[in-house]
């Protein structure tokens, strides 16, 4: 919350209750998260106003768009989000993996070789369930 409100200030944006928790509820999601997902969760705010407030985010790179899904735009946390995705090559249908396995790999990695890994990069290719047929 705190780089939020120094993000925010140095806008010299107004921290209303309504960018609050739209930020809150991205901050915590595991996947990015378009407008209708937050409206969903926040249905107080009405879908306008969280495509305003997305839109101010994104500008002041508070949040970042993954377009990778489809046409729907979702947003998540600039940098702090971290998923997989699964990308199958018929199609080129795009599915998000929201967990991960990697960070045991990490610790191996630092164990053995005693680099410290800061980030990783991972993406799965394969058929869907409709193509494998
Ligand atoms: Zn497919
Ligand atoms: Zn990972």
């Amino acid at each position: 919350m705190k780089e939020y409100l120094q993000i925010i200030k140095k806008h010299n944006l107004r921290n209303t209750s309504q960018r609050q928790d739209i930020y809150h509820h991205l901050k915590k999601s595991k996947i990015p998260q378009s407008a209708f997902d937050i409206h969903q969760k926040l249905k107080n705010i009405d879908l306008a106003t969280i495509h305003r407030t997305l839109k101010t985010f994104e500008k002041i790179n508070l949040i970042e768009l993954n377009n990778f899904i489809g046409d729907v735009k979702k947003y998540s946390i600039k940098t702090k989000i971290h998923f997989h995705t699964i990308k199958c090559k018929n199609c080129g249908k795009t599915i998000l993996i929201d967990f991960c396995l990697i960070e045991k790999f990490e610790k191996f990695i630092y164990k053995k070789y005693g680099f410290k890994i800061l980030e990783h990069q991972l993406q799965f290719f394969g058929l869907c369930n409709n193509c494998k047929k």
